[in-house]
């Protein structure tokens, strides 16, 4: 298990890693001067150089993207542009939201969900040419030879609470 998730989380620096730098050459990519952007249709050239240089655009490539991740290592994933709040500040107010979304699926994805809910032996009944008797009685460990041959009536044990079972008689199990 932890081999598991020491690989999966290697894996996923690994995938961050190459999203960044892919994303960084298709926003270098992108026609157009994003500082114009930034700094609106009225920025001067002399304005948009110093922000230029404040936020180290003007240095190499190599040099940009290691700066980036460093900051990203010690957590520090930079300003947005359009609120000036940390990056890091925004995901975290909205990090319970993905929390909900991520713990279902990692419960499936590890298998979890496999022992809260154990699979069933035996078979799965054919849908099409469904057991004369209780369709339940491939996979039911107290199945006896009357399940194979009747079905069994449906009783409401407890309110709104029904069975279909040879076992339960009405007003409770035998
Ligand atoms: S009727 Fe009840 S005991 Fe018989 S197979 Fe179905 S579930 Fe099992």
């Amino acid at each position: 298990m932890w081999i598991y998730l020491v690989k999966r989380t290697l894996l996923a620096a690994i995938i961050v890693v190459i999203a960044v730098t892919l994303l960084y050459i298709m926003i270098l990519a992108v026609p157009g001067d994003p500082l114009s952007v930034l700094l609106g249709p009225r920025s001067t050239p002399e304005m948009r150089d110093t922000l230029r240089t404040q936020m180290e655009l003007d240095k190499p490539f190599y040099y940009q993207i290691g700066h980036y991740l460093l900051n990203v290592l010690q957590g520090d994933l930079g300003m947005d542009v359009f609120s000036n709040r940390p990056v890091s500040t925004i995901v975290f107010e909205q990090l319970s939201h993905t929390i909900i979304l991520i713990l279902p699926a990692l419960a499936v994805g590890l298998g979890w969900v496999g022992y809260l809910l154990p699979t069933i032996p035996g078979d799965i009944p054919n849908l099409v040419n469904l057991p004369l008797g209780c369709t339940f009685s491939n996979r039911c460990a107290r199945a006896f030879s009357k399940c194979r041959t009747m079905p069994p009536r449906r009783f409401e044990v407890t309110p709104a609470h029904f069975a279909s079972c040879h076992l339960v008689t009405e007003g409770g199990a035998s």
